[in-house]
């Protein structure tokens, strides 16, 4: 990856992209300590939610998919708009976070394939591959899943990777941010950081 790539503006910059409810926000809180609100009603705000922390820059966009209570026509503006967003300002983002709700990922996958759809987290996924920005992806609520390693092997799969998991390493950071446990997702991102040159950055996650 080209260092250009981050000592444009000066700055790190995480992007956060899932669904609703799959715990983005909390994410967010334990990994910045800065206080979003958790729970709330989801895919009212359009806008995303920035947490600067000197040239770390993390910036929590709404969730997409299905919420409720929210009419679909408003989906979609969620959805193009993030696209559009990405589009626009890919070469800004060092590194994507794509959250997904590990114990119902598989199923929810499944239904969508069942009525011949693409899932929008496996579109994002291969809509950031194509525009080249690195992307790590997050299985959140790994405390509500049992066994772990199949449940890891099935859900890199849906997104086109080989098993097993472990061979992804790299760019899989299964989390439990309700637990604080958030070990692996800090390591790679201070991967990244030290790789990027931005040890400076360190001491803000
Ligand atoms: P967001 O809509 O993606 O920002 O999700 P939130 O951070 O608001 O979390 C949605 C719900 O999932 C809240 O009730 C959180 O407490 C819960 N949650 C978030 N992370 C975890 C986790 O790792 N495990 C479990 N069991 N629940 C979680």
């Amino acid at each position: 990856m080209s260092e250009s790539r981050f000592s444009k503006k000066g700055k790190f910059e995480i992007a956060m992209f899932g669904r609703s409810n799959v715990g983005k926000s909390s994410i967010v809180r334990e990994l910045t300590g800065h206080k979003v609100r958790v729970g709330k009603r989801p895919g009212v705000t359009l806008k995303p939610t920035v947490v600067k922390r000197s040239d770390l820059v993390v910036t929590d966009h709404p969730g997409f998919g299905f919420m409720s209570g929210v009419k679909e026509r408003k989906q979609d503006i969620v959805k193009d708009r993030i696209v559009r967003g990405i589009e626009k300002n890919s070469d800004e983002i060092s590194l994507a976070l794509l959250v997904i709700d590990a114990p119902s990922f598989v199923d929810v996958v499944g239904r969508w394939e069942s009525r011949n759809e693409i899932p929008i987290d496996i579109e994002m996924f291969d809509f950031l591959a194509e525009l080249e920005v690195d992307t790590i992806i997050v299985p959140n609520k790994m405390d509500k899943v049992e066994n772990e390693n199949e449940e890891l092997d099935e859900i890199i799969s849906r997104f086109g990777l080989l098993k097993p998991w472990t061979k992804w390493k790299y760019v899989v950071a299964p989390s439990s941010a309700k637990k604080g446990d958030l070990g692996v997702l800090k390591s790679l991102i201070r991967e990244r950081l030290h790789d990027s040159k931005r040890d400076d950055l360190l001491k803000y996650l």
